[in-house]
């Protein structure tokens, strides 16, 4: 009878916390940019060749994809179909980017493909850096009729030279491995990429990779209010195959938007350099103070069973159960480690009908101290 008694005080007390308003964070935002270089490789026995399913994923999340495109693979035999410009064409009109990367990624000093601007066996003169300059955006000009406001060079490798060129060529933004943010020539603005983790995804590093990602994000998000994530090479990197890193980014934008909400703000990475350049002051973004978000089930009212989804912001040990009007505990739905994410689980009721509650309670793994819990009411008709 005691032992009632307290799981009722202590399910009143549960009762109660679903009312207590939630702190309201300081309005400050942070810029996520994903940026995939190298679009389209010469290997093509990694299926799909399609930007396709990477970019719907990033796009149902409310995210912008820049593709950084080597102008000469529009012209060359993998692209003999025509399938990579139309997509490229849809791309663009739906609001993603595409960015210059070189001209074809091959030196014309030594004939290697891992540089183009710049070599280590003789600087390239000016007149050879703006023709490849040139050449590249005429290209992309022509075949997709965009004019790229940013370049990348291939190889990540440029000097001073090349920034001439380019602001002599009227590019305004650049992407360089410089940590800088700022402008780095003449109004030439640097927007460099933070990290990458899906160079060579397997199942077994897919978890770790995606808890690196997310603590970086998380450290480096709130002090700096922008974070730019890199792919590579949609096609060939054995991590794409099978849709390995389709998931992927998934699950990091899910995570994100359950932490941060409409605080994250995901921008192409000339559309971050332009505000980057603009914005006087940055902020930095709060942590949130209840790390996880349930939504109501479905159906509800129900008979006999329905559907709860939750999210984690962070992978956590959860527990789900389900709880009468008296406070007596009748199910025990889930108590697991999850990861961050959308999860969902169902109740299949064998009970009389009535009022019930479910109460999810989440202890994040990642970040010590983090928890949070949610009750909610639901119908059983029958
Ligand atoms: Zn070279
Ligand atoms: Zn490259």
């Amino acid at each position: 009878m005691g032992m009632k008694k307290k799981s009722l005080k202590y399910f009143l007390y549960l009762l109660l916390l679903c009312f207590i308003p939630l702190k309201s964070a300081a309005q400050s935002k942070l810029v996520i940019v994903l940026r995939v270089d190298d679009v389209l490789s010469r290997n093509t026995e990694i299926l799909p060749r399609t930007i396709t399913p990477f970019q719907n994923a990033v796009e149902q999340r409310g995210g912008k994809v820049t593709w950084l495109v080597i102008p000469h693979r529009l012209i060359e035999s993998a692209n003999a179909d025509g399938s990579l410009v139309r997509e490229l064409k849809t791309t663009v009109s739906r609001g993603h980017e595409v960015a210059q990367h070189g001209y074809n990624h091959i030196c014309l000093v030594c004939g290697q493909s891992g540089h183009e601007m710049w070599c280590p066996t003789r600087p390239l003169l000016y007149g050879e850096q703006m023709q490849l300059i040139q050449s590249g955006r005429k290209l992309l000009q022509d075949s997709i009729g965009v004019t790229a406001a940013l370049f990348v060079s291939p190889g990540h490798n440029e000097d001073s030279t090349t920034y001439r060129a380019l602001t002599d060529n009227g590019f305004p933004w650049i992407s360089t491995t410089k940590s800088v943010r700022n402008d780095i020539f003449n109004g030439l603005y640097n927007l460099p990429s933070d990290a990458e983790y899906t160079w060579s995804m397997t199942d077994a590093n897919y978890r770790p990779q995606l808890e690196s990602a997310l603590n970086h994000i998380r450290a480096e998000g709130e002090t700096q209010g922008c974070y730019t994530l890199l792919f590579h090479d949609y096609f060939i990197r054995q991590g794409y195959a099978g849709g390995i890193v389709v998931r992927w980014i998934g699950e990091v934008m899910d995570s994100l938007n359950l932490r941060y909400g409409n605080r994250v703000q995901y921008m192409t990475l000339s559309g971050a350099a332009q505000y980057f350049k603009t914005v006087t002051s940055l902020s930095p973004i709060d942590s949130p103070v209840i790390p996880s978000l349930t939504s109501q089930n479905y159906p509800n009212p129900f008979n006999p069973s329905t559907t709860i989804r939750y999210g984690l912001p962070s992978s956590s040990n959860v527990t789900v159960k389900v709880f009468n009007i008296l406070g007596e505990q009748i199910a025990d739905l889930v108590n697991a480690e999850q990861s961050a994410g959308w999860h969902e689980t169902t109740w299949d009721a064998s009970v009389a009908s009535g009022v019930y509650f479910y109460r999810i309670a989440a202890v994040s793994l990642s970040e010590p101290g983090q928890r949070s819990m949610q009750m909610k009411k639901m119908i059983l008709l029958k």
